[in-house]
């Protein structure tokens, strides 16, 4: 039955992949047999480390092994839901195993069997329960595996059965999966061959073997990235841009109510001499410049600076925002500056008419319009310029650069700049941005008052809700983040008889958080308005309630991190972080940068879920410092480089059977990164095009690499 395949086959030739089947997993981005082993688990479960129940933690996933005591009664609880119970014991002592809707089971368990139970030990009224566990029939010398895979899931497939197509794809394709690492980096850097990587990450048999192919698996990933940026580089270095006229700017800065400061004069005469400058052979090379800067430096208006120099010199200018929020925002603020100036700005965001768009994609390919601000609606291909010179983005991340390459199709010889507030570790800037000239802002605006930080424990609840009080009363708005909720997958799998909830809230996991916790804020806080913005509404709704914010109507406003881009508005005053433990520190100092920007006092209140001083020492660093870069040199020390590669890889990146950014993100080691760099450096120097033979794997990576990405976009 084990008949050979090989890796580029479809997994229609799979056992048990028909026409349907291929379809879900065609959802999951799985084509290949070669998607399919490199769609790795999600997570596993440790059943091998079999604890007894008296040594049980309340909450905890765990294997223990039972032996069934009762015979299995199965009860109506309401409208057709049934539970099924039956005790078991091991040599510690006796639980209550129950599910829910699974009459079944009494076929199941039989009195004296033994099986391997997997779940969460809970206290319902008093006494030791496990609900809905997952379970393995121990039959005595046959050995039951240590780690279970779990697979992001799809409509119809469960993880189960992912599983068992990995083992049949492991078994037909290994011997013939060439190694995409030539073996000598291989050997240097002490990595297991992929081979064994793959088997290690689905069915790891020990702690060791799961690191070390985890290992493998985020230097695969680094390096794919690594080598990605080290061509876009070479690709760059040849392209020939618009030559910009150079043009007089203080009809520009005269404009501006302040100053600007010395870091924004230097970045925008780097940008300046980017657009008008001539090499000696006569041409200007394509600007890719990254501007960099701390929240609130002011990089807006250096962009703007540069619109307006590339419009001087009659070209247009698109600019590319990750939100349509921010899209708003920065149309808001270019213009109203650039109404002054009689230059033309036009907004294009999904929500944009039909009509408004028709008109807006006419007067760009007649150059009537000098630039259009938008979300990715600006990559339509509808959207032609007459004389495209100038692309900015505004990115949250580093992992734009597919998008951007997308804006940049619609003019070989534009010019790029990119925005990201971001603060990136001296030593990781130069890799990661390999591929860009890098600008920095060092220094805010002067007037900035300091925010007060605070890291305080969930006792402080009360004091909490009077302080919002107070300060909304004296006119101040406030913000509270909750965490995204990624723990809302394992609850969907284990609910416990508390949480059995048969009503529609329960599908939607998700949005509890911040939901619940905006009409608790109600609740407790009648008198003012509280309100609540997550990732899942639509742009429609978010742009409402962030306009009611921006206005003062909403006093309060709970969200995800959806506001960690860019949001400004200057009346809000406190900011307030649930749960600050599960952010790195940069991203909290994102947050706190949505505050300080009025002419409010301003506070940042982390509350820590977690009890010990060791999350409290890690927070304080941000009570010690507002130095972005700072903050993210002990990010890098204390979390690892996985934060900077991809700091929100669930946004930008859907899972998919291509090479991702799972592994990489989950990576502590900044070696092995640095290793990675210069292991494509050298890969390249010596085949620029990746077009020897035994390159051959690892360009199919890269392509795969490109086009999960890419995928992304749509
Ligand atoms: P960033 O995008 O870098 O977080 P912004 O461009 O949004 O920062 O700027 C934050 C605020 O500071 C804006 O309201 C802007 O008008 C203002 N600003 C920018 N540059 C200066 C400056 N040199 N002096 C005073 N205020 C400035
Ligand atoms: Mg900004």
């Amino acid at each position: 039955m084990d008949s050979a395949f090989y890796p580029n086959q479809s997994v229609s030739v799979l056992h048990g992949v028909g026409i349907q089947k291929a379809k879900q997993l065609s959802r999951l981005g799985i084509e290949t047999i070669r998607d399919l082993l490199y769609f790795f688990p999600r997570a596993y479960e440790r059943r091998g480390d079999i604890r007894l129940l008296s040594h049980a933690q309340e909450d905890e996933s765990c294997a223990f092994m039972l032996t069934v005591g009762t015979r299995v009664s199965t009860a109506k609880i309401r409208r057709g839901y049934s539970i099924s119970k039956f005790r078991a014991f091991d040599e510690s002592g006796s639980v209550e195993v129950m599910f829910f809707n699974a009459p079944f089971v009494k076929d199941v368990f039989h009195p004296g069997t033994t099986f391997r139970i997997y779940g969460k030990l809970n206290f319902y009224k008093g006494r030791p329960t496990l609900s809905n566990p997952k379970y393995e029939a121990y039959v005595e010398g046959i050995p039951l595996k240590e780690y279970i895979p779990v697979y992001p899931l799809t409509e119809g497939i469960t993880s189960n059965a992912i599983a068992k197509l990995v083992e049949q794809g492991i078994a037909g394709v290994l011997p013939y999966l060439k190694d995409p690492l030539p073996e000598s980096v291989r050997l240097a850097m002490g990595l297991p061959t992929i081979a064994r990587a793959i088997v290690g990450a689905h069915f790891p048999t020990s702690d060791q073997m799961l690191s070390e192919a985890l290992r493998r698996l985020a230097f695969d990933e680094m390096l794919t990235f690594a080598l990605h940026i080290s061509m876009a580089r070479k690709e760059r270095e040849s392209g020939v841009g618009v030559t910009v006229p150079p043009c007089i700017v203080s009809p520009f800065t005269k404009i501006l109510p302040y100053e600007l400061t010395q870091s924004q004069k230097r970045a925008v005469n780097e940008i300046y001499r980017d657009m008008t400058h001539k090499n000696q052979n006569g041409i200007t090379p394509t600007m890719a410049r990254i501007l960099i800067g701390d929240v609130g430096s002011g990089k807006t208006v250096c962009a703007a600076l540069a619109a307006y120099v590339a419009i001087q010199g009659g070209f247009q200018v698109a600019f590319m925002a990750p939100t349509e929020i921010l899209a708003r925002q920065h149309y808001a603020e270019l213009s109203s500056l650039f109404s002054k100036l009689h230059i033309q700005t036009e907004l294009l965001i999904g929500a944009t008419t039909a009509s408004e768009k028709k008109r807006i994609y006419q007067a760009a390919e007649e150059g009537k319009t000098n630039i259009i601000v938008g979300t990715h609606a600006l990559i339509s291909d509808k959207l032609q310029f007459n004389n495209l010179g100038l692309v900015i983005t505004d990115e949250q991340h580093r992992f734009g650069v597919l998008q951007r390459a997308k804006l940049k199709e619609k003019s070989e010889s534009a010019h790029f700049l990119v925005m990201s507030a971001t603060p990136i570790p001296r030593t990781l800037a130069l890799t990661l941005y390999g591929d860009l000239d890098v600008s920095r802002l060092t220094e805010l605006p002067s007037g900035r008052k300091p925010i007060d930080t605070f890291v305080v424990d969930e006792t402080y609840e009360p004091r909490l809700l009077a302080f919002i009080e107070k300060q909304v009363k004296e006119g101040g708005q406030c913000y509270v983040v909750c965490p995204a909720i990624e723990q809302s997958e394992e609850e969907e799998e284990y609910f416990t008889p508390e949480s059995l909830d048969f009503s529609q809230a329960s599908k939607t996991p998700k949005l509890k958080s911040a939901i619940e916790y905006a009409e608790y804020l109600s609740q407790k806080l009648p008198s003012l308005c509280v309100d609540c913005l997550h990732g899942k509404m639509k742009a429609a709704q978010k742009d409402d309630v962030m306009q009611r914010f921006s206005s003062g109507k909403i006093h309060v406003l709970v969200s995800t991190t959806v506001i960690e881009v860019g949001i400004n508005v200057p009346n809000s005053n406190v900011m307030i972080i649930q749960n600050a433990e599960r952010f790195g520190l940069s991203q909290l100092h994102q947050l706190r940068g949505r505050i300080g920007r009025g002419s409010r006092k301003s506070y940042c209140i982390l509350v820590s879920s977690q009890k010990g001083d060791a999350a409290k020492a890690r927070l304080s660093v941000l009570k010690e410092t507002n130095d972005g870069y700072k903050i993210a040199e002990q990010d890098l020390i204390q979390r690892g480089p996985g934060d900077f590669f991809c700091a929100s890889a669930s946004d930008n990146f859907r899972q998919s059977g291509g090479i991702g950014f799972h592994f990489a993100k989950l990576c502590d080691d900044t070696t092995l990164f640095e290793s990675a760099f210069s292991a494509a450096k050298s890969i390249i120097e010596n085949d620029p095009e990746l077009s020897n033979e035994e390159n051959a794997e690892l360009k199919s990576l890269l392509r795969a690499f490109s086009n999960a990405s890419a995928s992304s976009l749509s």
